[in-house]
């Protein structure tokens, strides 16, 4: 007797999404390992006024970026130093950056994490 014809509702919600910016978490890549991980597992890279490469913790400096992990930026850096992919995707010179000066601010980022405390 029952008549009623059951219907799938089709969503059109499961299609990936093309490109970034949909809401979702947005992803960069490392320059150093090439992952893709969300923004705030990584820590920019900038250019200050002054042409340095400088580290842009709260990620605010205008113009150009590169990305770095947070949690393995010293090894990272010296990956992106090797394969020259910075300097190349800050459009800056090899000269203008001192990885002595960042590799010791990226390990003061990790120092400040409080996720594993040491016993
Ligand atoms: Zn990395």
């Amino acid at each position: 007797m029952a008549g009623m014809a059951s219907r799938e509702i089709q969503t059109p919600a499961d299609r990936p999404p093309r490109g970034e910016g949909s809401g979702h978490v947005p992803l960069r890549s490392c320059v150093g390992c090439r992952r893709k991980r969300p923004k705030q597992e990584l820590i920019r890279l900038a250019v200050d006024p002054l042409g340095t490469v400088i580290l842009d913790a709260p990620a605010r400096a205008p113009g150009r970026g590169a990305y770095l992990c947070r949690d393995n930026g010293v090894e990272c850096l010296k990956a992106a130093r090797r394969r020259r992919s910075l300097s190349r995707s800050l459009r800056v010179g090899e000269n203008v950056i001192d990885p002595e000066v960042l590799s010791d601010q990226l390990a003061g980022l990790v120092k400040e994490e409080p996720s594993s405390p040491p016993p």
